[in-house]
């Protein structure tokens, strides 16, 4: 028997990079999924719901759709996120509204939402995508690493709330991952320094790695998979962190 089988789950931003890596997983590994993205995947992995995860209904009715259509949920991957890049002086300010409603209260709202699913299945998992921005930062990402170190604050909050019911909660932080939202910012760094998309990537992201590579949307994928699973079991109100050295500093 698959390892996930009779899971159901829920990942959020599925339907573009990493989320879209997890879908395709626990989705293989026997898990019922609900895709849900602004723009969800059409032809699978999961079943899609389009919603906008930066409002209350939207994150309201991501979870009403999955205990519909499932009867369950089991597994919450909050994953959707976006990012800008801006000096403080210079933030717009409604840029980081969205990505504090994005990152940091669609993962609060769906746990608020999810947390009796979550309770009765005897052992759920909140699986946050949060980032090694959740344990160190870097200039002109404010809104990204306040959101990042805040999603850090809210696992470790509902580990401690979800223990009694076997619920555990852990905040997945990678280093940089191949998706099109790194790609974007290569390519607005390259404009914005005057030089090509390889050199950017040579001397600006992957500057922190020790290992000089980017990470595949599937190795995130692989670690969700498994903390979702029974060899999870044991992580709780941690980072997982897999970012190539970066916070080894
Ligand atoms: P991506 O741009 O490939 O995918 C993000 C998805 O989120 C898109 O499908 C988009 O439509 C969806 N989305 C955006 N706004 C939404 C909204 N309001 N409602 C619903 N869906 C919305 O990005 P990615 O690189 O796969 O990033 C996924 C997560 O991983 C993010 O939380 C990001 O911060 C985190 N992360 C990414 C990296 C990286 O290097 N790519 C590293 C660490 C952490």
């Amino acid at each position: 028997m698959s390892e996930l089988e009779g899971r159901a789950a829920l990942v959020t931003g599925a339907g573009s990079g990493i989320g879209r890596a997890i879908a395709a997983r626990l989705e293989a590994d026997g898990a019922a999924v609900l895709a849900v993205d602004l723009d969800p995947p059409r032809d699978g992995p999961g079943v899609p719901l389009q919603a906008d995860l930066t409002t209350r209904e939207g994150n309201a009715s991501a979870v009403a759709a999955a205990l519909e259509r499932f009867g369950r949920l089991d597994v919450i991957v909050p994953n959707a996120g976006f990012q800008h890049v801006a000096p403080v002086d210079e933030f717009p300010e409604d840029r980081w509204d969205a990505m504090i409603a994005l990152l940091l209260t669609s993962p609060f709202l769906l746990a608020r939402a999810a947390w009796g699913a979550l309770r009765d299945c005897g052992n759920g998992r909140f699986i946050a995508i949060a980032s090694a921005h959740a344990l160190v930062a870097s200039p002109y990402k404010s809104a990204y690493v306040a959101a990042k170190h805040g999603v850090l604050g809210l696992v470790r909050t509902l580990a401690l709330e979800g223990g009694e019911a076997g619920i555990t909660a852990t905040a997945v932080c990678p280093g940089y991952v191949r998706t099109p939202l790194v790609e974007s910012q290569l390519a607005d760094q390259a404009a914005r320094h005057g030089t090509d998309e390889a050199s950017v990537l040579e001397e600006v992201i992957l500057e922190p790695h020790a290992i000089k590579r980017l990470i595949e949307p599937e190795e995130v994928a692989a670690t969700v998979a498994f903390l979702a699973g029974p060899s999870g079991r044991a992580f709780t109100g941690v980072p997982v962190t897999m970012d190539l050295g970066w916070t080894a500093r």
